[in-house]
């Protein structure tokens, strides 16, 4: 397993192919340098022989000549030179055993060429015997014939022939053997120039195809795998990138199966949720119905009890004494707030059903102030409070919108801005601003802490919802003034120190003229 990922990398194949490479030039290299040098040494050795023949023909020449002369003195001279040509051949032949440095020529070491030349050299040996005999440099027992001396010069030069042969076809062979050597190590090469692009081949191959499963990959394709049947490397970034793109498919799957599941469980829990909340809020709407008409069925028992005991205490049927006057003017007061918190439960739950109509019709500002002071004063005078009373010059005389639930809303102000001042004064001033105007009811009273300033509006809330406190109330005036004012596209808003006093502000829309016949019949819905 080690050994086939070793041997398919591509880090492996690229440096085995190189090393082998390198191999083979250099031994194509060595080679070359070594059989061109053997053809060489044949061709100089061959190149001797030729020189030797020359000798030979030489020493032949000078032998007739030697043989027509007549005289010592025309003998000597050409014995002399033939005894040097001689001595030029015998250390000539002694070189292809010695080899010579200045020819370039090492010694012979071929078998064959060997022979021959220990043939010749021994055929020369017997010549020269015969030679060195006839020109008398050595006796003889015997006289010489010149046909003697011809025969066996004609052996040396046959074999001196043969030699050159031997070492003519010597070269030849060098020079074949170096052609084939050549020849297959170039091809050799050639092939393995070719391995390392053939690996490159693959290789590019391997990555192009990794490209083109990334790139499917990229734009949502995620069956795109990656071969992993290619070089090790490559194989190896394909595994990873085909375990990447499994884990992404799985992590798709389980992301689109768990959106399924999601999507089902949002669509019965938004089913559940329309369901409860249709039911709550027909229960609300039933729980409003039941209140505004308990509350109507109960005002009418509760003004018969008020017009009797009113009856009673004027004395219509007949006197009463000051303990039972004392008795019914408290069942008469406490009718009353009876009645007042029946009409603000009926109020809440006319809003709240959506059965409160908002009318629109012109009324003057200044004559509400005016009519809301004298509501009031009653209850100022008791307290001793002073009243201050400002309009803008700015307010129009003349608005539009429903003046009797206005009044609800400023009467609920101001009898609170009373119920929570001990000494001081209550300000009411009327105000307006670009397409707005202002209700607003200052006092100098207990104050609001801050905390419950975002409550004081909520149904049935009081910053003192204690049984001890001593200022009665129901916790709703405040909700139902903030919800008619909503009604009325306005707000209220509060700003208050505990201990300074507090300001209620009464925001409207500026309704100069009357709103077209549509908006003004319409029932108005409560802000959420
Ligand atoms: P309540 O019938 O109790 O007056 P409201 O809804 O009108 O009910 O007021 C809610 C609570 O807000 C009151 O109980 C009181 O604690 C506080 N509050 C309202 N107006 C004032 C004010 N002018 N000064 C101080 N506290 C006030």
């Amino acid at each position: 397993m080690m050994l086939r990922r070793l041997f398919n990398s591509l880090q492996f194949q690229q440096y085995a192919s190189l090393a082998i490479l390198f191999v083979l030039l250099t031994f194509t290299a060595v080679s070359g340098v070594v059989l061109t040098q053997a053809r060489i040494q044949r061709q100089i050795a061959a190149q001797l022989t030729l020189q030797q023949e020359l000798k030979l023909y030489q020493i032949a020449d000078l032998t007739r000549s030697y043989a027509a002369a007549t005289t010592d003195a025309e003998r000597q001279p050409l014995v002399a030179n033939i005894q040097q040509i001689v001595h030029d051949f015998d250390s000539t032949q002694a070189t292809f055993r010695t080899g010579d440095q200045s020819l370039g020529l090492n010694s012979v070491q071929d078998e064959s060429a060997l022979n021959v030349l220990g043939a010749l050299d021994r055929e020369w040996a017997s010549y020269e015997q015969v030679l060195q005999s006839y020109l008398g440099v050595v006796s003889s027992s015997a006289p010489l014939s010149p046909d003697l001396v011809t025969s066996q010069w004609g052996t040396v030069v046959a074999s001196n022939q043969n030699l050159r042969r031997v070492f003519e076809n010597l070269a030849a062979q060098a020079q074949e053997n170096s052609t084939n050597v050549n020849s297959w190590l170039g091809l050799l090469s050639t092939a393995f120039v070719l391995v390392p692009i053939l690996i490159t081949v693959r290789a590019v191959r391997s990555i192009s195809r990794l490209r083109k499963a990334t790139e499917m990959l990229g734009t949502g394709d995620l069956q795109a795998r990656a071969s992993e049947r290619t070089l090790t490397e490559l194989s190896d970034l394909g595994r990873t990138f085909n375990a990447m793109a499994s884990n992404v498919q799985q992590r798709q799957t389980e992301l689109r199966q768990l959106n399924e599941t999601l999507e089902n469980r949002v669509e019965e829990r938004t089913y559940e949720l329309r369901l409860a909340t249709e039911r709550a809020n027909e229960m609300s709407r039933l729980k409003s119905e039941f209140l505004a008409n308990m509350s109507h069925e109960l005002r009418t028992p509760l003004n018969a009890i008020m017009g009797f005991t009113s009856i009673m205490i004027d004395g219509v049927s007949g006197q009463i004494d000051g303990q039972a006057r004392r008795m019914l003017e408290r069942v008469q007061a406490n009718s009353q707030h009876l009645l007042m918190l029946i009409n603000q439960i009926l109020d809440l739950a006319k809003i709240e059903s959506k059965r409160i109509e908002i009318a629109s019709s012109p009324f003057s500002p200044r004559a509400l102030l005016d009519q809301w002071q004298s509501q009031t004063s009653i209850l100022m005078q008791k307290k001793q409070l002073i009243f201050e009373g400002a309009v803008d010059p700015a307010v129009p005389e003349t608005l539009y919108g429903d003046a009797a639930r206005i009044s609800q809303i400023a009467i609920n102000l101001l009898s609170n801005a009373i119920k929570f001042t001990e000494k001081g004064s209550v300000k009411l001033a009327i105000g307006r601003q670009a397409t707005t105007w202002q209700i607003q009811v200052s006092d100098t009273g207990i104050g609001i802490p801050p905390q419950a300033l975002s409550y004081i509006f909520e149904e049935f809330r009081q910053v003192d919802g204690s049984s001890t406190r001593k200022e009665g109330g129901t916790g709703l005036g405040l909700a139902i003034a903030r919800n008619l004012a909503r009604m009325m596209n306005g707000d209220i808003q509060v700003d208050s120190e505990v201990g300074q006093g507090s300001t209620f502000t009464v925001t409207l829309p500026l309704a100069e003229t009357a709103p077209s016949a549509s908006a003004s019949s319409s029932v108005q819905s409560v802000a959420a």
